[in-house]
């Protein structure tokens, strides 16, 4: 369930960096910013009251990832989980042992690494391994 201002919310941030506001991916933000944790493609699937096909969400979710307006991360069982805003800081997550927790470490910005020449980086992952307050 997704209240209004969510809505709202994702679709200003769409239209903000000028990009074209479609029905799958103001929804598909406004779920991830509801969401108290990262989300996974199947758990997002589940969520929708409409339907929306596999392919469209990958494609949504990595045009969100694409242009800063979501990120993603892996845990243990390297399923790929996705969490709105914080792509333009590289930063660590934090991941529970026990609960199976995922959380962004926000306050730490990971370096820019110095590569061989022709090299680049696509993705950046640092998770630290624990276990959390509960
Ligand atoms: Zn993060």
């Amino acid at each position: 369930m997704i209240v209004a201002n969510l809505v709202a919310d994702a679709e200003q941030q769409i239209r903000a960096l000028g990009h074209r506001v479609t029905t799958g991916r103001v929804l598909t933000l406004a779920k991830l910013l509801a969401a108290d944790k990262p989300l996974t493609h199947d758990m997002l699937l589940a969520d929708f009251t409409t339907p929306m096909d596999r392919v469209t969400l990958y494609r949504t979710l990595d045009w969100l990832v694409h242009v800063g307006l979501a990120h993603r991360i892996r845990a243990e069982d390297r399923v790929w989980r996705f969490i709105a805003g914080g792509g333009s800081r590289k930063h660590p997550h934090f991941y529970c042992e026990n609960t199976g927790k995922l959380i962004c470490l926000t306050d730490i910005e990971l370096p820019d690494i110095k590569l061989p020449a022709q090299f680049k980086v696509s993705h950046v992952e640092v998770v630290f391994h624990g276990v959390c307050e509960r």
